[in-house]
């Protein structure tokens, strides 16, 4: 709720003036020299030259000025920048008393159901604070479009609003905190994802690391690519749809309402990802070699066959009317269509989706909740009051 209680509060006495006569006549003549009519004179041609020319901006290697966002190039970067403001939510909106009493209760869920749980929160409160390490400290740095940087900016904090949902899941649950965060050095199925990605990771956030020549530029794509098509683009949807899966079934609703807003999210990042791969692709078509290819689809190969080692070890039986075979179609054909949306052609051909629900998941409207648990409009500000 709003407040403006500057009315109520009696105004501040004006502060008195204490500058000695010699600030006072420093100011004056800093007065001066801010003088409308000296502020307003023509710029010189060295100053308007720094103007920047839209047409001269690139995502990479860019020589304009980062911090003049406009004029626009890149509107589809401003426009999921948007898009992202408007899907905004926090965490402790959403009760989490179901869950509580679901979990608690000694026959509310499965071993299996509560394996499933852990391993995939084990994977996810971790994972999110690599993907925004991986934006602040690398990614961001190394993109000269201000429009990206913007959407970076908003994108680094949703990964910060994951985390803090993942935390609060745990923290609900009453689980095992170091057990939970440190899942990803004592689990191996997690391990395994984590160390994949991570050298991927370091050598964007490496001081030494810079663009610039075929060799550099091609790292930081195939860097890209990781991130958007393999992390957030595969390694997270094991986890969603199992959790979903739970929702479906009317357990662990606050749980799965949160993943709802987090698939939202994700999907949006990976499409500025795919976004953002596809534009450098056309303005530095040498990249884009044979050769490289090839090792792109290696990755993509090789990040099926972690995800689904992780879906067999978070469930080694069939649970929630799902089992790990499934996920291997379901990996399948996402892998496919990240490499068909980066311009790759099929990994697997004729795969179908085993979940055609996760598509619903995925386009969810802010004003429906699929779980209609409650009516979503988030409204921006707390209390704001003026002392
Ligand atoms: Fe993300």
């Amino acid at each position: 709720m709003l407040s403006w209680d500057d009315e109520a509060t009696p105004a501040a006495p004006a502060p008195k003036p204490t500058a000695t006569p010699e600030l006072q006549a420093r100011l004056q003549t800093q007065d001066i020299a801010l003088s409308p009519a000296l502020v307003s004179k023509p710029a010189a041609a060295d100053e308007t030259a720094r103007r920047v020319n839209a047409a001269d901006k690139r995502i990479i290697n860019g020589q304009t000025d980062v911090n003049q966002l406009v004029p626009f190039k890149y509107k589809w970067a401003w426009d999921k920048y948007l898009a992202g403001c408007a899907n905004h939510w926090m965490p402790q909106e959403i009760n989490m008393q179901r869950d509580i009493e679901l979990w608690k209760s000694p026959n509310g869920l499965s071993e299996d159901e509560r394996r499933l749980v852990k391993r995939n929160l084990g994977f996810f409160v971790t994972a999110d604070s690599l993907a925004a390490n991986n934006i602040v400290l690398g990614t961001y740095r190394h993109i000269t479009a201000p429009e990206c940087r913007q959407y970076l900016l908003r994108q680094a904090f949703e990964e910060a609003i994951h985390t803090h949902a993942y935390q609060y899941i745990v923290e609900s649950l009453g689980l095992d905190e170091g057990e939970i965060f440190n899942a990803y050095n004592e689990v191996e199925s997690i391990r395994d994802k984590d160390q994949f990605l991570i050298p991927f990771i370091d050598v964007l956030t490496n001081p030494e690391f810079k663009t610039g020549t075929t060799e550099a530029d091609q790292t930081l794509l195939r860097s890209l690519i990781v991130f958007a098509c393999l992390m957030e683009g595969l390694f997270f949807y094991v986890g969603f749809t199992q959790i979903l899966a739970l929702g479906r079934q009317n357990k662990m609703m606050g749980a799965a309402e949160q993943y709802q807003y987090i698939l939202r999210d994700e999907s949006m990042h990976c499409n500025f990802g795919i976004d953002l791969i596809n534009t450098i692709k056309m303005e530095n078509p040498h990249l884009w070699t044979p050769e490289f290819r090839d090792e792109i689809k290696s990755l993509f190969l090789r990040a099926v066959e972690l995800e689904y080692r992780y879906a067999e070890d978070t469930m080694p039986r069939g649970v929630l009317g799902l089992n790990a075979p499934m996920f291997k179609g379901y990996l399948r054909f996402i892998a496919n269509r990240r490499a068909q949306q980066i311009g790759l052609e099929t990994l697997f051909p004729q795969e179908e989706n085993p979940f055609p629900w996760m598509s619903e998941m995925i386009d969810l409207k802010k004003e429906r909740n699929f779980f209609e648990t409650r009516v979503i409009e988030y409204q921006t500000g707390g209390a704001l009051s003026w002392e």
